[in-house]
Parts: C-alpha cells; sequence; structure tokens
C-alpha cells in the first residue's frame, strides 16, 4: 500500500468521529509542521519542506486511542504536537502523516497533599500548573523559560531544564517523572500506567516510544521569589560571583550571567547601567540580604527589583535560558546559538574560545546542578558564518572539554550525550513495534 492509499484509508477510519478534529487546509498544516527550529540555520535548511499529510485534535483519550489505532492499521507515521515551542524540529514530522495536536488535553486530574505529586494530561501548559499548584502552597520545580505557552507533555517529553535547574537539576534527573499513563501503538492500541522505573525511557524520547496521555510528576514548595540583577565590571569577577552565589545557602530559583554586548541589547526595567556584564537571579526573600553583601564585597553593583510578577512578560526569567537566544535574534537574526556544559575552572576555557573566536561567540552562563553538583552551563550566543565554521567552533569547545548538548541536530540521542539509550529503544519496541511513532527521531532505532 502506498503513502497516499493508507491515507485515504485513514481518512476512512477516522471519518465522523465527535471528539476528533481533521484538519486538512494546508495553511494550518504548514503551521503545524513547524516548531522553532529556525534559531538553527543548519535545520532550517534541512526541515523547512517537512509537511504533514494530515493535522489532528483529539478531545478525549479514546479519540487518541482511535488515531494511534487508524495510523498502526494503516502503517501511516505518527508524530506528536504539544505547544510546539521546541527548538529542535522535535514535533516536525520527517516523513509526512498524520500530526496529532495535544492541546485539547489539558486537565489537572489530581493532587496529592501528602507528597505534593500532581497528576495531569499532556496538553496543560505550564502556566495553568504554577496557577493551580499555587493554591495548594505549591509550585514546579522545573520549567522552560517558554513556561506561559509550553505544556507538560511536551516539557518531559521534548525538554530538558531550565527555570529552576540551579536547584532541581534536570528532568531526567530521578525524582521528577514518577509515572505515566501512555497509549501504544498496537493493534489494537493499549493503554497502560508505566511506574517511575519504566515512565524514564518516555522521558524526553521526543514522542518516538509512546503516546503519554496522563503524568505524574513532583513539586516543590512556593516561595516570592525577588527579581535581582548584579553589574560587574569584569567577566572573571562576574563569573566569580555567580559561583559564589550558587555555593552559599541561599535558596535560588535561577541564576543567569549575561556577557555586557548581550545585556545591552535586552533593555529591561531597572537596568540603567550600560557597559557591564549583568547577573540576573530569583532569589528566596531571606537570601537578598546575603546576596547583596556578597556582591558588595565583590565590588559589584546589586539592585534588588522586587517580587516577581508572573502577570508581565518581561520579568527576568524571561530574559534567560533560550528567552536569551530568542531576543537577541530579534534584534539581530545572523545570531544562532550553542548549548555546553563548561568544564572546571570555566574562565581559561572561555578565554581560551573568546581569544580565538571574538565578538563572534558572546557568552550567556547559566547556573544549573548537574549530578549533584553546582555547575556552569552556557547557551553561547553564535555569529552564524556558515556550517563548516560552526563545526571548527564545536570542536574547539570539545576540545577544550565542554560537554556539547547540540542543537543543530534532529535526533534525540546526537542532542544529547550522543550514545544511543537502550531502555528509550528497548520501549519503542515494546510500545510501537511498526516505528511509526516521529520516525527517523530515535537514532536507537535505525
Ligand atoms: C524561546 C525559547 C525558550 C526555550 N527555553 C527552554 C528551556 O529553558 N528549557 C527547555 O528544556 N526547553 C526550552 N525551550 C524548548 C521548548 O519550549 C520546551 O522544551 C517546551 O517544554 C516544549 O513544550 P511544548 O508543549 O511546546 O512541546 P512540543 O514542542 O509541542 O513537543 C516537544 C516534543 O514532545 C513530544 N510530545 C508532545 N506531546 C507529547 C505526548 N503527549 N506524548 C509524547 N510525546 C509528546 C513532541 O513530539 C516533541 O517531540 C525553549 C524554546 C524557545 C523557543
Amino acid at each position: 500500500m502506498n503513502r497516499s492509499d493508507g491515507l485515504n484509508a485513514l481518512l476512512a477510519d477516522l471519518a465522523n468521529k465527535s471528539d476528533l478534529e481533521l484538519i486538512d487546509r494546508t495553511d494550518e498544516k504548514v503551521r503545524f509542521s513547524k516548531d522553532f527550529y529556525d534559531y538553527s540555520p543548519v535545520l532550517a535548511n534541512q526541515l523547512n519542506c517537512c509537511l504533514a499529510d494530515l493535522v489532528v485534535r483529539p478531545r478525549t483519550i479514546s479519540a487518541v486511542m482511535d488515531v494511534a489505532g487508524a495510523c498502526r492499521r494503516n502503517g501511516v507515521p505518527l508524530t506528536l504536537r504539544a505547544s510546539g515551542t521546541g527548538n529542535y524540529g522535535q514535533c516536525v514530522p520527517l516523513n509526512g502523516g498524520v500530526v496529532m495536536l495535544m492541546g485539547d488535553l489539558r486537565k489537572i486530574t489530581k493532587y496529592d497533599s501528602s507528597t505534593g505529586l500532581v497528576t495531569a494530561e499532556p496538553g496543560c501548559l505550564l502556566r495553568d500548573l504554577e496557577k493551580a499548584l499555587a493554591l495548594h502552597g505549591r509550585e514546579l520545580r522545573l520549567m522552560p523559560s517558554t513556561w506561559r505557552s509550553a505544556s507538560i507533555g511536551g516539557f518531559f517529553a521534548g525538554g530538558s531544564g531550565g527555570i529552576g535547574s540551579v536547584r532541581w537539576g534536570f528532568l531526567r534527573d530521578p525524582g521528577h517523572l514518577h509515572g505515566l499513563e501512555i497509549v501504544t501503538l498496537d493493534d489494537p492500541p493499549k493503554k497502560l500506567n508505566l511506574d517511575e522505573i519504566s515512565s524514564e525511557a518516555l522521558n524526553h524520547a521526543y514522542g518516538t516510544n509512546g503516546i503519554i496521555t496522563s503524568i505524574t510528576f513532583a513539586t516543590t514548595y512556593l516561595t516570592s521569589w525577588q527579581e535581582i540583577t548584579v553589574d560587574c565590571k569584569e567577566w572573571d569577577q562576574a563569573v566569580a560571583l555567580m559561583k559564589c552565589f550558587t555555593r552559599s545557602s541561599v535558596d535560588i530559583r535561577l541564576c543567569t550571567l549575561l556577557e555586557r554586548e548581550i545585556a545591552d541589547k535586552i533593555l529591561h526595567k531597572g537596568w540603567d547601567l550600560k557597559g557591564q556584564h549583568r547577573l540576573l537571579a530569583l532569589v528566596a526573600p531571606d537570601g537578598i540580604s546575603t546576596f547583596k553583601r556578597l556582591a558588595d564585597d565583590a565590588g559589584a553593583t546589586f539592585s534588588h527589583l522586587g517580587q516577581e510578577d508572573e502577570r508581565i512578560g518581561t520579568g527576568l526569567r524571561e530574559l534567560t535560558w533560550n528567552h536569551t537566544t530568542l531576543h537577541m535574534r530579534a534584534v539581530d537574526s545572523s545570531w544562532t546559538y550553542l548549548q555546553m556544559l563548561l568544564p572546571e575552572p570555566e574562565i581559561p576555557v572561555m578565554e581560551a574560545l573568546k581569544c580565538k573566536w571574538g565578538d563572534n561567540l558572546l557568552f550567556h552562563l547559566e547556573a544549573v546542578r548537574q549530578q549533584g553538583a553546582q555547575r556552569i552551563a552556557a547557551l553561547p550566543l553564535v555569529r552564524w558564518n556558515g556550517l563548516s565554521e560552526l563545526q571548527d567552533l564545536m570542536n574547539d569547545c570539545k576540545k577544550l572539554g565542554a560537554i556539547m548538548f547540540n542543537p543543530h541536530v534532529i535526533t534525540v540521542e546526537d542532542g544529547g550525550l550522543g550514545v544511543v539509550d537502550g531502555d528509550q529503544v528497548e520501549a519503542k519496541k515494546r510500545f510501537d513495534s511498526k516505528g511509526l511513532l516521529n520516525p527517523g527521531k530515535l537514532r536507537g532505532w535505525k
């Protein structure tokens, strides 16, 4: 059966289902075949021509099962899409087929007050989760800087960390994900409940090995986060202060450092000091005086901007992680970026890179917890001068000991540590034996 026969049969299978919308308009298919991959000129070149043959929007889990069954019976690829804010083309249908929009499944179904664990449908927005959790005196441990528009399902399946990573590490660290309900691509599809251990194979697997229909995850206690900026004349001084902050006994949710050329271009309330490197932090109320003392001791300029106001979209958290890249690209779209964990000590590595790459490389650092230790991740802005120059730069970073998380590649493995995760592949064998889910994104399957 060729592709169009398969699709016709699938359309016939799915016709007249009241809890499923079929979207066949070309402009909608184009829109739902893209995410934010154009931050990478490499991916833009590769993915611009990818197009879904059909988009579907299920309103119930039973409709999800209908779609899974129809794709399986007719051999049609199925790519899941939540809010479509991924940066690496995670929800771009490489082989066409069906794109399934998961955003209408957005209920919070359970809150356990004795553990703080929450269970929600995958399309639930992180913004809505934050609001609901606050009523219980809780908040999310981790969220991407796209927290207003991104979903919990898309975050666990396609994201890695972000705001909160300075304290809580990354999504794949044990303790965040407690269980999943999934729909398989068996014939007929099954609905399964996975415990904490078996769920891990679907954590950050780009929706290649199961359709998540419910997620149970850990939260933390609610804090009135205070916005703080600290301006430093010297880069070494700023990096040393960043490390001093993250090693103090102050509770922090975010600690970002922007090189002055970046800070000067991203205008913000209360930022009237020009020409200095800027640290941005979210700090618990009892840590403000300590941060001020540490900043004063280092000869830096401390400002307390006040409590975060999440109703406005220009808070400090929306200037960090990949929002830094977003704002810089808004000023000049010839910027792209890299992601890496810097080796210690960080300063000589950054100096060596700066020495060779000059202003084609601007440093943006994020404090993170990596396997229990405080470390510094870099998401530098990189001037796009073609693929071979980008590769040279990545080679230089690797030679200097940085661990790269390449944002210019499409597979789960290549964007991570480069190695195949046998558990992810095994889960695909069990839950998607025909390899129809998001084909091309799990290198280990090939
Ligand atoms: C400006 C900007 C800043 C960002 N900052 C961060 C950041 O700080 N940290 C970070 O980790 N990411 C970041 N991202 C990437 C992205 O926003 C996040 O990872 C986000 O959580 C993705 O959620 P989403 O709902 O948009 O998912 P989508 O992009 O729609 O999907 C992501 C992946 O999940 C899969 N998927 C979706 N639903 C399901 C499901 N129900 N079952 C199985 N698989 C599913 C999709 O197939 C896809 O592979 C950023 C992106 C941008 C553009």
